[in-house]
């Protein structure tokens, strides 16, 4: 059962949070945007979440959203962005469905996505994943510490020239820690890789997409600019329900 007041109380204490980490960083609490992550929700926690007043949503595998995907498109102006591993054959989904590709993690799904969106004429605004604890688990180019890679560089300069895809910034999921501040190292190097992009290689990076329910404040002290919130904001997953 979906518990509305919950998320409402929830919603309250996650915007508290974020005005008191702004302050504390002599940011505009404006310069942060809440995404709702609801992969594995259902539909109506979609509804729920868009009568609070949120606008921007992330969700994981294109199969389950485009089966909600009418409750996203109920208010024009919700933005739905997918922050997944993205595989070859499920591109297509992206390309028809999503307003944003946050998860751009290898040339490849660029090339991919650069193609489908010529055929459709449309731009994808594109997010570049950065593995920042160089993880060999997750997807995303490799940063073993504060050196650039050349091979990094190398493709960000092809992706760069890809007339459909737009980048906008960058993207970071560092390992899980039950204390944020653990991972205040991976906030401060991303924001160095998008400095060094814009200096050196003419980048325009503005967005910094990195921080979840538990190390959220502290990613926000470190200039993020999309928070992307699930469990903090509409309780546990279940996985059980995922095919
Ligand atoms: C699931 C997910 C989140 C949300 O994580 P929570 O810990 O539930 O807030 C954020 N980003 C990505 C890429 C995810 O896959």
């Amino acid at each position: 059962m979906l518990d509305t007041s919950i998320i409402l109380a929830n919603l309250k204490t996650i915007r508290e949070n974020i005005n008191s980490a702004a302050i504390k960083s002599g940011r505009d609490e404006s310069a942060v945007r809440l995404m709702a992550v609801t992969k594995t929700k259902p539909a109506e926690t979609v509804k729920c979440l868009l009568s609070a007043g949120i606008r921007c949503f992330g969700e994981n595998y294109p199969d389950e959203t485009v089966e909600k995907i009418s409750a996203f498109r109920e208010v024009p102006d919700a933005r739905l962005a997918m922050i997944g591993h993205l595989q070859s054959r499920k591109a297509k989904i992206v390309a028809d469905h999503f307003d944003e590709f946050q998860s751009l993690d290898r040339l490849e799904i660029a090339e991919k996505m650069e193609s489908l969106c010529a055929e459709r004429n449309r731009i994808m605004p594109v997010m570049i994943e950065c593995n920042v604890g160089d993880e060999a688990s997750k997807s995303g180019w490799h940063f073993a510490d504060d050196f650039i890679p050349d091979q990094f560089l190398a493709d960000f300069e092809k992706i760069r020239k890809l007339p459909h895809l737009d980048i906008m910034g960058l993207m970071i999921l560092p390992p899980y820690a039950e204390d944020g501040e653990i991972n205040r190292k991976y906030f401060i190097r991303t924001r160095n890789i998008a400095a060094y992009l814009n200096q050196h290689c003419g980048a325009h990076i503005t967005e910094l997409s990195m921080g979840t329910s538990s190390d959220y404040t502290v990613a926000i002290e470190e200039g993020a600019t999309i928070i992307r919130i699930g469990t903090a904001l509409v309780g546990p997953r279940d996985y059980k329900n995922k095919a």
